[in-house]
């Protein structure tokens, strides 16, 4: 067994910086009041909170109360989708998203389709672009919601939700971002995105898993998905998780204070992965050329099976993912492929590897020194 697993899969979630986990430790133990208590305890973990809640406002450009912290991203695309749906359903019924979406926001909309909601599901270039004058085009009198995501989580291709944002606000339609996997990638302020709504997951940037954040413009109405207490302004019953959230703010302001530094040398090694997997014949990139995550590097192989790299690649201690987290372990083709128009001989192939800060040219060395032979192996064998 090697001895250390290198590491290509930071968009399925990244490992706690040590700083982070630091601030989070009193939280758990000395520090382990209930936010709702009135004792000093209790004051402790809502200081806590606040103050979590500023620093993450500070990040986003916006008022710390229009923040809610919620237990995770697929909670806060829930808690936007289902909670602007069900406060405008008198307005209308129409929901607007694409079809690449996380399943956090398409399976939300096809629950609400149940209930007499329609979507419509924009379609994708071959790059998984959305065209923002489609959005344009596809809003009606009856649309309550559009929800397009910042960046693709197979694919990397980051979506131009500025010009959607602007488009939906001259409609006087709220705007959805999921930024899950743009937190430790891209910037973040809210008025720049012109977006009503977005959401964030800690354990994508080196955060604690189980805390998502979700930031609603001031102004914008949204039915509560938990009954309970009225933690987070009536927004989101339950105990907070102090700790969670305290280490879920750290990260964020840790991950956009390093971008600047991080960042090119990311890029420099996806880079380096793109130019070197597109040596092997009958490979392809997948996502936009430029337009795409700084850490994602994807891609298909015609006649292999994705499954079978992941599992060429465990046995070397590399860690990889084909198509997303939550869809890996099927064997249908990703939607995201599918919808971008790829031919079932390339999306069945599909890899994705998504770098992180701790990866480093020996790794990237380590990949392309073993992919060539296991994709020449895997086609022998599928004859
Ligand atoms: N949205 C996107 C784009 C994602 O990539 C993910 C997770 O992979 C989610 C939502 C869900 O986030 P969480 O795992 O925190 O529920």
């Amino acid at each position: 067994m090697p001895e250390r697993t290198i590491y290509f899969d930071h968009a399925a979630t990244t490992a706690l910086d040590i700083r982070v986990l630091d601030a989070m430790l009193p939280y758990f133990t000395t520090e382990y009041g209930n936010a709702s208590s009135i004792y000093t305890l209790g004051r402790h973990a809502m200081q806590a909170i606040d103050s979590a809640r500023e620093q993450v406002a500070e990040v986003l450009g916006c008022r710390p109360t229009e923040i809610t912290f919620t237990g995770c991203g697929s909670e806060s695309d829930n808690l936007a989708i289902k909670g602007i749906a069900y406060t405008a359903q008198k307005k209308g019924n129409h929901l607007i998203t694409s079809p690449i979406e996380h399943h956090a926001v398409l399976h939300t909309c096809q629950y609400l389709e149940r209930f007499g909601f329609q979507t419509t599901y924009l379609p994708v270039d071959a790059y998984g672009m959305v065209n923002p004058d489609d959005v344009g085009r596809s809003i009606t009198d009856q649309t309550i919601l559009v929800s397009i995501m910042y960046a693709n989580n197979e694919v990397g291709t980051i979506e131009p939700v500025a010009e959607i944002g602007r488009i939906c606000r001259a409609r006087k339609v709220p705007f959805h971002i999921d930024a899950v996997q743009a937190g430790g990638s891209l910037p973040l302020r809210v008025a720049d995105l012109n977006a009503d709504l977005l959401s964030l997951s800690a354990h994508k940037f080196y955060g604690p898993k189980g805390v998502g954040m979700l930031y609603a413009r001031q102004g914008v109405r949204l039915l509560p998905q938990l009954q309970g207490g009225s933690q987070e302004r009536g927004r989101r019953a339950g105990t907070e998780n102090v700790a969670g959230i305290v280490g879920a703010a750290a990260a964020l302001c840790l991950a956009q204070e390093e971008l600047p530094r991080v960042s090119p040398r990311i890029s420099a090694l996806r880079d380096r992965l793109v130019t070197g997997i597109l040596a092997i014949p009958r490979s392809r990139l997948t996502g936009h050329p430029t337009e795409r995550l700084q850490n994602n590097a994807s891609f298909c192989f015609a006649g292999v099976e994705g499954e079978s790299i992941l599992l060429n690649l465990d046995l070397l201690g590399i860690a990889a993912s084909t198509g997303s987290a939550c869809t890996s372990g099927s064997v249908d083709p990703s939607h995201v492929l599918i919808a971008m128009g790829l031919p079932p001989e390339w999306s069945h192939g599909s890899l994705r590897l998504t770098l992180g800060k701790e990866n480093t040219n020996a790794d990237v060395d380590t990949l392309l020194s073993a992919l060539p032979g296991i994709i020449e192996k895997l086609r022998n064998l599928q004859g």
